[in-house]
Protein backbone atom coordinates (compact mmCIF):
# COMPACT_ATOMS: atom_id res chain seq x y z
CA UNK A 1 0.00 0.00 0.00
CA UNK A 2 1.53 3.96 -0.48
CA UNK A 3 -0.33 6.22 1.64
CA UNK A 4 0.34 9.90 0.91
CA UNK A 5 -1.37 12.35 3.43
CA UNK A 6 -1.90 15.88 3.28
CA UNK A 7 1.39 16.21 0.97
CA UNK A 8 2.23 19.22 0.03
CA UNK A 9 5.09 20.32 -2.61
CA UNK A 10 7.14 23.25 -2.94
CA UNK A 11 9.89 23.78 -5.58
CA UNK A 12 12.96 26.00 -4.50
CA UNK A 13 11.59 29.32 -6.43
CA UNK A 14 8.40 29.09 -4.34
CA UNK A 15 6.16 27.24 -6.95
CA UNK A 16 3.81 25.16 -4.97
CA UNK A 17 3.52 22.32 -7.36
CA UNK A 18 1.43 19.84 -4.35
CA UNK A 19 -1.44 21.33 -2.49
CA UNK A 20 -2.60 18.54 -0.08
CA UNK A 21 -3.00 15.72 -1.75
CA UNK A 22 -4.29 12.48 0.08
CA UNK A 23 -4.58 9.24 -1.52
CA UNK A 24 -3.93 5.83 -1.19
CA UNK A 25 -2.72 2.72 -3.88
CA UNK A 26 -3.57 -0.69 -2.98
CA UNK A 27 -1.66 -3.28 -4.20
CA UNK A 28 -2.66 -4.64 -7.35
CA UNK A 29 -4.40 -1.54 -8.41
CA UNK A 30 -3.94 0.04 -12.06
CA UNK A 31 -4.50 4.02 -11.52
CA UNK A 32 -4.36 6.38 -14.38
CA UNK A 33 -3.41 10.05 -13.29
CA UNK A 34 -4.33 12.42 -15.93
CA UNK A 35 -4.44 16.17 -15.98
CA UNK A 36 -3.24 19.41 -18.21
CA UNK A 37 0.06 20.08 -18.91
CA UNK A 38 1.72 21.73 -15.13
CA UNK A 39 -1.31 20.07 -12.87
CA UNK A 40 1.66 18.43 -10.97
CA UNK A 41 1.16 14.65 -12.53
CA UNK A 42 5.09 14.10 -12.54
CA UNK A 43 6.18 16.21 -9.62
CA UNK A 44 3.44 13.58 -7.54
CA UNK A 45 4.43 10.59 -8.99
CA UNK A 46 8.21 11.35 -8.47
CA UNK A 47 7.26 11.52 -4.58
CA UNK A 48 6.36 8.04 -4.87
CA UNK A 49 9.75 6.79 -4.90
CA UNK A 50 11.35 9.23 -3.06
CA UNK A 51 12.93 11.04 -6.20
CA UNK A 52 11.04 14.01 -4.42
CA UNK A 53 10.18 14.65 -0.66
CA UNK A 54 7.85 16.63 0.93
CA UNK A 55 7.86 19.62 2.30
CA UNK A 56 5.16 18.60 4.31
CA UNK A 57 2.92 16.20 5.28
CA UNK A 58 4.37 12.17 4.38
CA UNK A 59 4.52 9.51 1.74
CA UNK A 60 4.44 5.90 3.18
CA UNK A 61 5.12 3.01 0.86
CA UNK A 62 4.57 -0.14 2.65
CA UNK A 63 4.72 1.17 5.61
CA UNK A 64 8.39 2.89 4.75
CA UNK A 65 8.38 6.84 5.17
CA UNK A 66 10.71 8.28 2.20
CA UNK A 67 11.70 11.39 5.03
CA UNK A 68 14.19 8.42 5.79
CA UNK A 69 17.21 7.66 4.61
CA UNK A 70 17.54 4.43 5.76
CA UNK A 71 14.10 3.58 3.63
CA UNK A 72 15.41 4.45 0.48
CA UNK A 73 17.00 1.50 -1.13
CA UNK A 74 13.74 -0.61 -0.01
CA UNK A 75 11.53 2.00 -1.41
CA UNK A 76 13.53 2.25 -4.79
CA UNK A 77 13.34 -1.70 -4.84
CA UNK A 78 8.76 -1.38 -4.34
CA UNK A 79 8.55 1.18 -7.02
CA UNK A 80 9.90 1.40 -10.59
CA UNK A 81 9.87 3.97 -12.27
CA UNK A 82 9.72 4.41 -16.13
CA UNK A 83 10.26 8.27 -17.66
CA UNK A 84 8.96 9.44 -21.18
CA UNK A 85 12.19 9.12 -22.89
CA UNK A 86 14.03 5.73 -23.05
CA UNK A 87 17.04 7.01 -25.38
CA UNK A 88 18.12 9.29 -21.59
CA UNK A 89 17.43 5.87 -19.60
CA UNK A 90 20.00 3.28 -21.63
CA UNK A 91 23.31 2.82 -19.72
CA UNK A 92 24.12 -0.82 -21.37
CA UNK A 93 25.54 -1.32 -24.79
CA UNK A 94 23.43 -4.09 -26.03
CA UNK A 95 20.10 -4.75 -24.72
CA UNK A 96 20.82 -7.66 -22.00
CA UNK A 97 23.52 -5.23 -20.25
CA UNK A 98 20.48 -2.65 -20.28
CA UNK A 99 18.28 -4.58 -18.78
CA UNK A 100 20.98 -6.17 -15.88
CA UNK A 101 22.20 -2.87 -15.06
CA UNK A 102 20.20 -2.06 -12.22
CA UNK A 103 20.71 -5.92 -10.86
CA UNK A 104 24.24 -5.69 -11.12
CA UNK A 105 24.15 -3.02 -8.74
CA UNK A 106 22.68 -5.19 -6.14
CA UNK A 107 23.90 -8.42 -3.89
CA UNK A 108 21.50 -10.76 -6.59
CA UNK A 109 23.65 -13.77 -7.50
CA UNK A 110 25.83 -13.42 -11.44
CA UNK A 111 23.15 -16.91 -12.05
CA UNK A 112 20.12 -15.70 -10.87
CA UNK A 113 20.38 -12.10 -12.47
CA UNK A 114 20.89 -14.51 -16.11
CA UNK A 115 17.71 -16.21 -15.36
CA UNK A 116 15.72 -12.98 -14.40
CA UNK A 117 16.94 -11.18 -17.86
CA UNK A 118 15.83 -13.90 -19.93
CA UNK A 119 12.65 -14.38 -18.63
CA UNK A 120 12.18 -10.75 -18.42
CA UNK A 121 13.07 -10.44 -22.11
CA UNK A 122 11.01 -13.23 -22.96
CA UNK A 123 7.76 -12.15 -21.42
CA UNK A 124 8.56 -8.84 -23.74
CA UNK A 125 9.29 -10.12 -26.48
CA UNK A 126 12.51 -9.05 -26.94
CA UNK A 127 14.83 -11.99 -26.39
CA UNK A 128 15.46 -11.63 -30.36
CA UNK A 129 16.77 -8.37 -29.87
CA UNK A 130 18.90 -9.34 -26.84
CA UNK A 131 22.36 -8.48 -28.36
CA UNK A 132 20.98 -5.38 -30.32
CA UNK A 133 21.94 -1.75 -29.67
CA UNK A 134 19.02 -0.65 -27.54
CA UNK A 135 19.55 2.31 -29.91
CA UNK A 136 19.04 0.38 -33.24
CA UNK A 137 15.59 -0.75 -31.88
CA UNK A 138 12.28 1.42 -32.75
CA UNK A 139 10.77 4.12 -30.68
CA UNK A 140 8.08 1.28 -28.80
CA UNK A 141 10.97 -1.30 -28.48
CA UNK A 142 13.08 0.97 -27.12
CA UNK A 143 10.51 1.76 -24.48
CA UNK A 144 10.17 -1.72 -23.79
CA UNK A 145 13.76 -1.87 -23.02
CA UNK A 146 13.33 0.79 -20.73
CA UNK A 147 10.05 -1.13 -19.11
CA UNK A 148 12.24 -4.56 -18.62
CA UNK A 149 15.17 -2.08 -16.84
CA UNK A 150 12.70 -1.37 -14.20
CA UNK A 151 10.49 -5.35 -14.17
CA UNK A 152 13.90 -7.16 -14.15
CA UNK A 153 13.80 -5.98 -10.35
CA UNK A 154 10.61 -7.38 -9.96
CA UNK A 155 9.05 -3.79 -8.13
CA UNK A 156 5.65 -4.34 -6.24
CA UNK A 157 4.51 -0.92 -8.40
CA UNK A 158 5.35 0.55 -11.40
CA UNK A 159 5.41 4.07 -11.94
CA UNK A 160 4.94 5.08 -15.87
CA UNK A 161 5.74 9.24 -16.76
CA UNK A 162 4.04 9.82 -19.86
CA UNK A 163 5.74 7.05 -21.49
CA UNK A 164 3.19 6.83 -24.61
CA UNK A 165 3.95 10.54 -25.76
CA UNK A 166 6.53 10.33 -28.01
CA UNK A 167 5.81 6.97 -29.87
CA UNK A 168 3.97 6.42 -32.79
CA UNK A 169 0.48 4.80 -32.71
CA UNK A 170 1.29 1.22 -33.58
CA UNK A 171 4.09 1.61 -30.62
CA UNK A 172 1.83 3.24 -28.57
CA UNK A 173 -0.68 0.76 -28.99
CA UNK A 174 2.18 -1.53 -28.21
CA UNK A 175 3.91 -0.54 -24.65
CA UNK A 176 -0.11 0.16 -23.25
CA UNK A 177 -0.73 -3.73 -24.11
CA UNK A 178 2.55 -4.45 -22.16
CA UNK A 179 1.42 -2.31 -19.02
CA UNK A 180 -1.62 -4.07 -18.94
CA UNK A 181 0.06 -7.43 -19.31
CA UNK A 182 2.37 -6.22 -16.22
CA UNK A 183 -0.98 -5.17 -14.01
CA UNK A 184 -2.05 -8.84 -14.81
CA UNK A 185 1.05 -10.39 -13.18
CA UNK A 186 0.22 -8.53 -10.05
CA UNK A 187 1.96 -5.20 -10.04
CA UNK A 188 0.48 -2.13 -9.51
CA UNK A 189 0.85 0.76 -11.81
CA UNK A 190 0.23 4.25 -12.08
CA UNK A 191 -0.07 5.40 -15.22
CA UNK A 192 0.35 9.28 -16.13
CA UNK A 193 -1.19 10.14 -19.49
CA UNK A 194 -3.45 13.39 -20.72
CA UNK A 195 -4.82 10.73 -23.16
CA UNK A 196 -8.32 9.22 -20.99
CA UNK A 197 -8.39 6.59 -23.40
CA UNK A 198 -5.37 5.60 -22.00
CA UNK A 199 -7.60 4.89 -19.07
CA UNK A 200 -10.43 3.01 -20.23
CA UNK A 201 -9.12 -0.23 -18.86
CA UNK A 202 -7.96 1.02 -15.61
CA UNK A 203 -9.58 0.38 -12.17
CA UNK A 204 -9.44 4.06 -11.40
CA UNK A 205 -8.58 7.53 -13.12
CA UNK A 206 -7.36 10.22 -10.95
CA UNK A 207 -7.91 13.70 -12.33
CA UNK A 208 -5.16 16.45 -11.34
CA UNK A 209 -5.31 20.16 -11.58
CA UNK A 210 -3.76 23.14 -10.05
CA UNK A 211 -1.68 20.59 -7.92
CA UNK A 212 -4.79 19.24 -6.35
CA UNK A 213 -6.58 15.74 -6.79
CA UNK A 214 -9.79 17.56 -8.68
CA UNK A 215 -11.67 13.49 -9.43
CA UNK A 216 -10.90 10.17 -8.61
CA UNK A 217 -13.03 7.14 -9.00
CA UNK A 218 -13.93 4.24 -11.67
CA UNK A 219 -13.15 5.60 -15.27
CA UNK A 220 -16.67 5.07 -16.13
CA UNK A 221 -17.65 7.61 -13.32
CA UNK A 222 -15.17 10.30 -14.26
CA UNK A 223 -16.64 9.98 -17.71
CA UNK A 224 -20.06 10.61 -16.79
CA UNK A 225 -18.60 14.18 -16.14
CA UNK A 226 -17.65 15.83 -19.37
CA UNK A 227 -18.31 19.08 -18.00
CA UNK A 228 -16.09 18.58 -15.62
CA UNK A 229 -13.28 16.57 -18.23
CA UNK A 230 -13.51 19.56 -19.93
CA UNK A 231 -12.90 22.22 -17.51
CA UNK A 232 -9.89 20.34 -16.02
CA UNK A 233 -8.26 20.82 -20.04
CA UNK A 234 -8.73 16.73 -20.89
CA UNK A 235 -10.71 15.29 -23.76
CA UNK A 236 -13.44 12.54 -23.48
CA UNK A 237 -12.02 9.46 -24.97
CA UNK A 238 -13.75 8.70 -28.74
CA UNK A 239 -15.85 6.10 -28.05
CA UNK A 240 -17.33 7.69 -24.60
CA UNK A 241 -17.85 11.13 -26.87
CA UNK A 242 -19.62 8.79 -29.36
CA UNK A 243 -21.81 6.80 -26.91
CA UNK A 244 -23.04 9.97 -24.27
CA UNK A 245 -23.91 11.68 -28.23
CA UNK A 246 -26.46 8.47 -28.70
CA UNK A 247 -27.19 8.27 -25.49
CA UNK A 248 -28.61 12.26 -25.42
CA UNK A 249 -29.94 11.68 -29.01
CA UNK A 250 -32.23 8.98 -27.17
CA UNK A 251 -30.72 5.94 -29.45
CA UNK A 252 -28.78 4.65 -26.42
CA UNK A 253 -30.15 3.39 -23.13
CA UNK A 254 -26.25 3.59 -21.12
CA UNK A 255 -24.88 6.76 -20.99
CA UNK A 256 -21.25 5.55 -20.81
CA UNK A 257 -19.72 3.01 -23.26
CA UNK A 258 -16.17 1.96 -22.94
CA UNK A 259 -15.43 -0.51 -25.76
CA UNK A 260 -16.73 -1.02 -29.36
CA UNK A 261 -17.95 -3.96 -28.66
CA UNK A 262 -20.05 -2.73 -25.58
CA UNK A 263 -21.12 -0.27 -28.06
CA UNK A 264 -22.10 -2.33 -30.75
CA UNK A 265 -23.83 -4.49 -28.12
CA UNK A 266 -26.20 -1.42 -26.71
CA UNK A 267 -26.79 -0.27 -30.27
CA UNK A 268 -27.93 -3.83 -31.36
CA UNK A 269 -30.35 -3.97 -28.01
CA UNK A 270 -31.87 -0.29 -28.69
CA UNK A 271 -32.28 -1.49 -32.56
CA UNK A 272 -34.06 -4.84 -31.74
CA UNK A 273 -36.00 -3.30 -29.25
CA UNK A 274 -37.66 -0.62 -32.10
P1 LIG B 1 2.82 17.86 -15.02
O1 LIG B 1 3.67 16.65 -14.92
O2 LIG B 1 1.38 17.63 -14.67
O3 LIG B 1 2.95 18.55 -16.35
P2 LIG B 1 4.69 19.01 -13.11
O4 LIG B 1 4.61 18.18 -11.88
O5 LIG B 1 5.85 18.80 -14.02
O6 LIG B 1 3.30 18.91 -13.90
O7 LIG B 1 4.70 20.54 -12.69
C1 LIG B 1 3.80 21.09 -11.73
C2 LIG B 1 4.13 22.56 -11.53
O8 LIG B 1 5.41 22.69 -10.93
C3 LIG B 1 4.19 23.36 -12.83
O9 LIG B 1 3.70 24.65 -12.58
C4 LIG B 1 5.67 23.41 -13.15
O10 LIG B 1 5.99 24.57 -13.88
C5 LIG B 1 6.29 23.45 -11.75
N1 LIG B 1 7.60 22.81 -11.72
C6 LIG B 1 7.93 21.56 -12.15
N2 LIG B 1 9.22 21.29 -11.94
C7 LIG B 1 9.74 22.41 -11.34
C8 LIG B 1 11.04 22.77 -10.86
N3 LIG B 1 12.06 21.92 -10.94
N4 LIG B 1 11.19 24.00 -10.33
C9 LIG B 1 10.14 24.85 -10.24
N5 LIG B 1 8.90 24.58 -10.66
C10 LIG B 1 8.70 23.38 -11.20
MG1 LIG C 1 4.83 15.64 -16.39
Amino acid sequence: MIEITTLNHRYPNGKLALDSIDLSIKRGEFVVIAGRNGSGKSTLVRHLNALLLPSSGSVKVNGLCTKEKANLLGIRRTVGMVFQNPDSQFVGMTVEEDVAFGLENTEVAPEKIKLLVESTLRSMELSDHRNCSPRSLSGGQRQKVAISGVLVMEPEYMVFDEVTSMLDPVSKLEVLATIQQINEKGISIIHVTHRLEEAINADRLIVMDSGRIVLDGAPCEVFAHPDLVQKYGLELPPIVELSRRLSDAGILKKEVVLSKDDLVEELCQSISKT
